[in-house]
Parts: C-alpha cells; structure tokens; sequence
C-alpha cells in the first residue's frame, strides 16, 4: 500500500483542442494544489449551474448543478449536472468542511458499480486529498461496506459514490463525518455554501492509500455467527447492481441454499433497476420464488442499504410490516426494547399486543434515513425502521447504519428461530389493520406548509381541550413531521406536507375495522377543509 503525498493538477485542455471561435477565458486563476500549501482561501474556480458538455468551458470550469445537494446526499445526472472538475470540487468542499467541523480527517471512500462511478470518485478523491484527508480507498463496494470500513479502519469521514437504486447517468455521494451518521440538512447546507462559492481551504496532509481485500474483510465480519439451523432456499434479487458481487455470498455463508436473482453485474441494468420498491422487481422476486418454491425472496437495491422482501407465496410484505415482525422476533430475545419508526409506518409498533407483552417502546420520528439514524443514534435504541426499506440496527444486532445485507440476516435468522412458520404464517400472525393507500390532496408549494401548521395547531388545540377526535379521545400527537393523530383504540390519520410535489400527504390506519379507518379520514378531512388552500385529492377511500 502507497500513500501518495502529492496532489497534481489534472491535465486541462489544451488550447489547440479548442475549436475556432470558442469563448476564451481571459484571466481565470491557476488552480495550484499540493500538499505542501498552507491552507488558505484557494483560487479554484467557482462552480457553474450549467455547462455544456462539448465545449471549451465544460473542460475548463467546474459544473455543479445546485439542485443536486439533497436533504441528507447528492445526487446530479453525469455530465449533465455535474462534471468531474464539479465532482472535485465537491471533494475539496467535503474535506473544507470536515476541517470546520473539526473532526480527524480520515476517510473511507468507495464506489458502485456503475461505468462511470470510478473515474467519479477519482476525481472526488483528488479533491479531498486537497483539501487535506487522508483517504482510503476500498474499491467497489456497497454504502454499508464503506459505513463498515469507518469503524474497521477507524476513519470518523465518509464519502461513498453511488447514486443508489437510480437509471443510469445519476451519480451521487453519501458523505458523513460522525459515524454511523450520514449528513442531515444542515451539514448538507453548509456544504453546497461552501461548493458553490468556491469558498475551499487548501491544506496539507492529504494522503491516499487503497485498502486491499477489504470486501474480504466486511463478509468475514457479516457472517461471523452461528450457521442457520433451518433448511431455507432463498431467491437473492440484486438486479444486476453491486449487491450481485456479495449478498448471494454472504447468504450461503451463513447457511441458505440461495437461488441467485439478477446477480451478474450489468451496469446497464438490462432486466430492471435495482429497486426493491419496483414493481418490476418485485414481480420478477415473486416469479422466481414461486417458480423455486422458496422459503423467501430478498431483493437489494443498487449500494445494498435497503432490503425487500416477498413472502413464501410471492407477496410483497411492506417494509414497516417487516419492521414489525422484526421488533417481535428482537424484543424477545432484548425484551424493554426501543424501535424507531418513521411517522409513514404502521401503528402496530404500538398496538401489538406481543410487542407489548416485550415491553417495546415505539418511538414515531421524521421520515427520512439519516434522521431515522440519528434518532436511533440518540436514543440508544435497538434499531430504527423506515418505510422504504433502510433498517437500522444497533448495538447489539448491528453498528447503527443501513445495512440490507444484515437487514437479509436478521430477517433469516427470524425465520431460523420459528421453525414451524412460513413468512408468509408469520406476517399473518400480525393484527390485521386497515390501511388507506397515500392520498394526495394538491396544496401548492407556496402554502404547504403554512397549511400543515394550521392543521398541527388545531389538533394541538383540540387535544388540550379534551375534544373527540372522530368520536375517539386524542391519545397521542406526534408533531415531528406534520402530524400523526392517534385515537385511544390506536386508529391514527397523517397530514404532512409532500417534500417534492405540490401536495399534502394523508395516510391513514386503523387496527379496528374498516369503518374505524373511513371515520378517522373523515374527521382530518374535515379538519383540512377548514383550508381553502386545500384542493381536491389524487385518490382517496
Ligand atoms: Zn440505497
């Protein structure tokens, strides 16, 4: 293993590449970084929002779209949005801000498999090493393989290269400097300020070393457990992601005969998106199992943190149901447990009589992966569960990031530990609820949010006067994203404001009866029409 110590330019394009009467730029300052400047406001170009490719600009100045910094990653089309002077860029924002934070600049990096993911997170290293971290470099891999590489090779700093489930031609990073967490919005600001105003601290130090072997290293910690007992044929559904290269590995390690699914990797993604929310997916899942007669059917999305799951009949079973079904099996063997759970998912994590038999805590936070994460984090709990599919598991199961590789274990080590019951015997084993699909009234983008905050203050109203609430007492308020209101026999309505569309969001579930969950749609609809800003609804029940 080398460490490189230098930093050198990139070469730019040559002057007699440019072609005839292409706009010259005058005088834009020399980018000069090595290692050994002191660090100091740098003279590297501001990035762009827009370039075209093809054009002198393009290979002279750093493109970087500003849409692509998102609540919690980024994530730009390639070369649309961002190109790979814009992807350095963002290394030299990622190791200014790291700086800032004053946090020890060690950092794993990785990437998926896609064409262009390498030569992506080359140049973001490049600009990181500017920027002075000392970088380690695992090669392809999946998000958890790089959270993973945080704690084995003791680096605090994160920076994997994936656009995750997403068509090919999106890139992204998911950043973090605080293991397990990855950036939530406010780091995400501050580092679009900084990438957007060129406003970099050059320092010396960078470093950059490939760690070899390391996926080695990630399924040997995985599969460090007792072998399952039970006879189980499993479908492994990668969709011809970076998931193929491991998940079926690691689950024949640990004991499954495993039907591999998709498994070969193709970064043009022939047969469908490594998605598991995809229908498309999901059918090809259910078909295979069926076709196999498989105990169950796994499917990983394109960086392997999220998990989903079809039963023995080739059902898709949602994922805060698998959550459920999860916080039963862990809470026997962690009884007075704590599960986080986004304010989307069931109510069950309150109402199930066997999770109350265990003495689990439900605790109903922000939708959102990083925020999930970090209240699992805060809370010390057991894990977290969110609604599309990224799990959280911490001490003892697992670190506290997503990890849908060990999300497939503790799912086949449910299974192992009721060896009488099928998944699908399982899931049916769950108190049947009735839920309404998500419904979307339109609310335009401007009033949103005003509009939710009306609605969390009538109902706080109607709470601290003891009023009904569909001819129910008002159990529980929970404020943290919009509102959840839960009736006394745990039916419960969602109003929140959609964070892309022009709309609001309506969920509701009732662990009673169908007529339970019309009346509770009935009083937040009555309680949103007291809106005029509140449009008609995309479907309602
Ligand atoms: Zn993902």
């Amino acid at each position: 293993m080398t460490a490189i110590e230098t930093f050198k330019q990139r070469p730019s394009a040559a002057a007699c590449d440019r072609p005839e009467g292409a706009f010259a730029l005058a005088s834009e300052p020399r980018y000069v970084a090595s290692s050994s400047q002191s660090p100091g406001p740098t003279m590297y170009p501001k990035p762009q929002s827009s370039l075209r490719p093809n054009t002198y600009e393009f290979e002279s100045l750093p493109l970087v779209k500003p849409t692509g910094f998102r609540e919690y990653d980024a994530r730009w089309l390639f070369p649309d949005e961002i190109n790979l002077m814009g992807v350095q860029a963002l290394g030299l924002g990622i190791g200014t801000l790291v700086h800032e934070m004053g946090v020890r600049p060690d950092l794993v990096t990785g990437h998926d498999f896609r064409g262009y993911s390498s030569s992506i997170k080359y140049a973001l290293v490049s600009g990181m090493m500017a920027a002075g971290l000392r970088v380690k470099d695992i090669g392809l891999a999946l998000s958890p393989m790089a959270y993973f590489g945080q704690f084995e090779l003791d680096c605090p700093c994160v920076a994997m290269v994936t656009a995750s489930h997403n068509d090919n031609g999106w890139t992204g990073v998911k950043m973090g400097a605080n293991r397990p967490m990855t950036f939530g919005p406010d780091e995400m600001g501050r580092l679009a300020e900084i990438v957007l105003n060129a406003a970099f601290k050059l320092r010396p130090g960078g470093a950059y070393e490939f760690v070899a072997n390391f996926p080695e290293r990630y399924i040997a910690d995985l599969t460090n457990r007792p072998k399952i007992k039970r006879k189980l044929k499993v479908v492994a559904a990668c969709g011809n992601g970076t998931a193929g290269a491991f998940a079926p590995r690691v689950l024949e390690m640990i004991g499954c005969e495993v039907v591999p699914l998709d498994a070969e990797l193709d970064y043009t993604f022939p047969n469908y998106n490594p998605n598991p929310e995809d229908l498309k997916m999901l059918h090809a899942m259910a078909d295979r199992v069926i076709e196999t007669q498989a105990d169950v059917g796994l499917g990983f999305d394109g960086d392997g943190d999220r998990c989903g799951v079809v039963d023995n009949d080739g059902e898709e079973i949602f994922a805060d149901k698998i959550g459920v079904m999860l916080a039963r099996d862990l809470s026997q063997l962690h009884p007075n447990s704590t599960f986080v759970v986004d304010v989307k998912s069931t109510g069950l994590f309150v109402t199930d009589p066997e999770l109350q038999k265990h003495g689990v805590k439900a605790d109903y936070w922000k939708t959102g992966h990083s925020y999930i994460k970090r209240r699992v984090n805060e809370l010390n709990a057991l894990a977290g569960f969110e609604k599309s599919g990224h799990f959280f598991f911490n001490k003892p199961v697992g670190r506290g990031y997503d990890d849908g590789l060990l999300t497939a274990i503790a799912i086949v080590e449910m299974l192992d530990r009721n060896p009488g019951k099928s998944m699908a015997e399982l899931y049916q084993a769950l108190p049947k609820t009735w839920g309404s699909p998500t419904m979307a009234p339109r609310c335009a983008d401007e009033v949103k949010y005003q509009v939710v905050e009306r609605v969390v203050k009538r109902f706080t109203a109607m709470k601290a006067a003891g009023q009904r609430f569909a001819g129910q007492g008002i159990r529980d308020l929970v404020t943290v994203n919009g509102v959840r209101v839960v009736a006394d026999d745990g039916t419960w309505g969602l109003v929140r404001a959609s964070s892309n569309k022009p709309e609001l969001v309506v969920v509701v579930e009732s662990p009673v009866s169908e007529a339970r969950m019309r009346e509770t749609f009935q009083a937040v609809d009555t309680v949103l029409r007291e809106n005029p800003e509140v449009g008609a609804y995309n479907q309602t029940i």
